[in-house]
């Protein structure tokens, strides 16, 4: 296992996220394999342990803290988050961080993050001055690095950075996604002002995982033995500010893929970038329109969702996987926002900066995806 520097501590780079251990049939974490599963994890040197407030509705922090109970508490790093949504005053934040300590039976967090910012989120921080209460907090010693997820553009990332002196952060990044949120902009930002990263959706909530022949050939033809969701492990290991990289696990056999691909970390050579930029040749040629979700055309008066209708389906043909959607489908079906509602009326055409043909591909969405 390669380890790497965040804040002052030695970090496994490979972390282990625990939003979705494995589940029985009545929701709740089957414990007897999740336990398996993080024992065989740490003692193959992970020693960073993501969890959050909300995971597995609120259990994750009560069982991560439980199996922990086995192992030195100096023997590896727990990060949990303060669940932003839920906090409309300092009492709320101090309370919610109490009840974590307690839920995971600790004294201090290693690594304690503001979840999921945006914009809003960010402006409450400001408002209520948390990062005034959560330093007085870390001054106590009950938290030993403070940081921040986070999931907006790259504006309010910027802003984000700037504002403090963070310990560390967390962003979402891969290969696919290099412009989305905070991406390679941000990820250079952080580099040059020393803030460490630790990386969620490296696999791109598993879409990396299983690819499209015709891109999966981009990279067996560079090296056979490496898995899909390996070589997206690997791009994201070959940046230097990633300290470490999260990867939520649900099954034993992905637990041994991922130690079998952090134990074997080399640097990325020439030929494999080269063979992540003919990926993403191909993956574009997939996608269907060039619809770049602005929303200029929307509202349309019979309720289609003409951008989310655009993104699913270009999702869905980019990595030939309908599963992928099919929440995002459920939820225009239940409000009636699918493309079959279009009547036609060719209002949004006259509004699209992309001079899309938005009826006739409304048409063929609902013969390829609904
Ligand atoms: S053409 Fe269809 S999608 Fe466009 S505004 Fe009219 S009803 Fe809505
Ligand atoms: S205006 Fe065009 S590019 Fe913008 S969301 Fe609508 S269809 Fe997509």
């Amino acid at each position: 296992m390669e380890y790497r520097k965040l804040a002052d501590d030695k970090i496994s780079l490979l972390g282990f996220g625990c939003m979705r251990f494995p589940v029985l049939d009545n929701g709740k974490i089957d414990e007897d394999e999740a336990t398996k599963m993080l024992d065989k994890a740490i003692k193959a040197g992970v020693n960073y342990i993501d969890t959050a407030y909300p995971y597995h509705n609120g259990d994750s922090e009560l069982f991560v803290g439980k199996v922990l109970e086995n192992y030195k508490r100096d023997s590896y790093y727990l990060a949990t988050k303060l669940p932003m949504w839920m906090i409309e005053s300092v009492d709320d934040a101090v309370r919610i961080f109490n009840e974590q300590l307690k839920r995971l039976n600790k004294d201090y967090v290693d690594y304690y993050l503001f979840h999921a910012l945006d914009k809003e989120r960010w402006d409450k921080i400001k408002e209520l001055d948390l990062i005034s209460v959560f330093e007085k907090i870390k001054g106590e010693g009950k938290i030993r690095h403070l940081g921040f997820s986070f999931h907006d553009s790259y504006d309010v990332f910027e802003e984000i950075i700037n504002f403090h002196n963070w310990d560390f952060c967390q962003i979402q990044f891969n290969y696919v996604d290099t412009e989305v949120q905070a991406g390679l902009k941000g990820y250079k930002l952080t580099e040059s002002k020393n803030i460490p990263l630790v990386i969620m959706e490296p696999i791109k909530g598993g879409a990396l995982a299983k690819l499209p022949q015709e891109v999966m050939n981009e990279f067996t033809s560079v090296n056979k033995d490496w898995s899909a969701a390996s070589w997206a492990l690997r791009y994201v290991a070959s940046f230097s500010n990633v300290m470490c990289i999260l990867s939520g696990m649900s099954t034993m056999a992905q637990v041994e893929d991922n130690l079998g691909t952090f134990n074997t970390i080399t640097q990325f050579t020439e030929k494999e970038h080269l063979a992540i930029s003919n990926a993403l040749d191909v993956f574009k040629k997939r996608i269907k329109n060039s619809c770049t979700g602005c929303r200029y055309c929307m509202p349309c008066p019979s309720g289609v969702d003409i951008p989310k209708n655009f993104a699913c389906w270009n999702r869905m043909s980019m990595f030939d996987n309908k599963s992928l959607v099919s929440w995002s489908i459920s939820e225009m079906k239940k409000n009636n926002s699918t493309a079959d509602k279009c009547i036609k009326c060719g209002k949004c055409e006259k509004l699209c900066p992309q001079h899309i043909s938005i009826r006739s591909d409304l048409e063929k969405v609902v013969k390829e995806m609904l």
